[in-house]
């Protein structure tokens, strides 16, 4: 396969562009230069079922396998053979094959356990470029209103971006630093550092790669791919039916409004805010859940990384770290995050959740008020 058309009138005015590279193209499937070229190339999606297109149908596979069971747990870490494939056309051409085969999964976790995995992916690779580069992929591809500067504040920052492109990508993030209140704002901007844009930059990429997603729509599964597909599904079925299973013990319908819309979003795998996960999962852990049983809710996440949850549970429930266990927090404080629903008007006059299951005999007596 031939590099993109540099010879072209047209492709020699581009070559001062930074991203028209084969490189820069498989690095950056997103980018509008790497949707050209794999159009131009006129490949339909049978046709890669072909043995000469093996390699991508492979690399296309471990895209989809790295986002549905490791979470792009290999991209986050650096691992090399498994951010980029040695072959730049295997590379590239994976990308829009493993979209369609998401496509054909059909289902809204598969969708965005592989925006998030390829994302990340974007993340780590965007980190390690150069300056111009990221800035050019910020501004021409991401839309970003960014500009250069130089100050000195409580870090060195070289880059300040339009706040209302901030607020889109960070008002989602709960860590404290992300606020708009604790940023440094100058004329609109808000100062970041390079890692922070490429932060941001994950956030958009995850919501580009969901869109095109969603575009493939209804697809018509090329036979090629029919048994990598039954298979993604039934682990995907097996995984919900699990978690079911799991959570039978107790239902929702016994839970009070705040925590039945907190365990709705995650059904939905919205991300919750640090305070809301905590919330939740004492609640659950209070309520009589096992470990593994609020584990298998919070699997729902489209960042879910098992290790990482399983450790935060268990610090809760009082296994790790300090030895205690957690309660739930109270009515007030739960109202003060914004979490109670209509003011606690249909929960009469209680002054923790518990309360509104032990109401119902589905909590032991020693469990505290809060
Ligand atoms: S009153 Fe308490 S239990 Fe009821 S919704 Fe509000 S926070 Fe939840």
């Amino acid at each position: 396969m031939k590099e993109p058309c540099l010879n072209t009138p047209q492709g020699q005015n581009r070559t001062m562009n930074l991203l028209l590279s084969l490189e820069m193209l498989a690095k950056y499937p997103f980018t509008r230069a790497a949707k050209e070229y794999v159009s131009s190339l006129r490949i339909d999606v049978e046709s890669l079922g072909a043995p000469e297109f093996a390699r991508v149908y492979e690399r296309a596979k471990f895209r989809v396998e790295e986002a549905l069971e490791r979470g792009g747990r290999s991209y986050e870490v650096g691992d090399a053979k498994a951010l980029m494939d040695r072959d730049l056309d295997v590379e590239l051409l994976s990308f829009p094959l493993a979209l369609f085969i998401v496509a054909a999964i059909d289902d809204d976790y598969a969708s965005r356990r592989f925006g998030l995995a390829e994302a990340i992916r974007a993340e780590v690779l965007i980190s390690n470029e150069r300056s111009e580069v990221i800035e050019v992929l910020a501004k021409e591809e991401l839309g970003f209103d960014l500009k250069k500067v130089k100050k000195r504040l409580n870090k060195d920052y070289e880059l300040a971006i339009h706040f209302t492109d901030y607020l889109r990508e960070a008002s989602k993030f709960n860590a404290k630093e992300w606020k708009l209140v604790n940023r440094y704002l100058e004329n609109g901007y808000v100062y970041i550092t390079r890692r922070e844009l490429a932060r941001l930059m994950r956030s958009s990429i995850e919501r580009y790669v969901l869109t095109r997603i969603k575009a493939i729509g209804n697809v018509r599964t090329p036979e090629f791919m029919q048994e990598f597909i039954k298979e993604q599904k039934e682990k995907m079925l097996a995984r919900k039916y699990r978690i079911e299973r799991l959570a039978s013990g107790i239902s929702p319908d016994t839970w009070p409004p705040c925590m039945r819309a907190l365990h709705q979003s995650l059904m939905k795998g919205e991300s919750l805010s640090h305070f809301a996960n905590f919330a939740l999962a004492s609640f659950l852990l209070n309520v009589g859940m096992s470990v593994d049983e609020v584990l298998s809710i919070y699997a729902n996440r489209s960042d879910f990384d098992e290790r990482i949850a399983r450790y935060q549970i268990e610090h809760i429930a009082g296994m790790k770290g300090s030895r205690t266990k957690y309660t739930t927090p109270s009515c007030s404080t739960m109202q003060t995050h914004g979490l109670c629903i209509e003011g606690g008007r249909l929960c009469g006059g209680i002054k923790n959740p518990l309360s509104y299951v032990r109401r119902l005999g589905r909590v032991g007596p020693k469990d505290s008020e809060g």
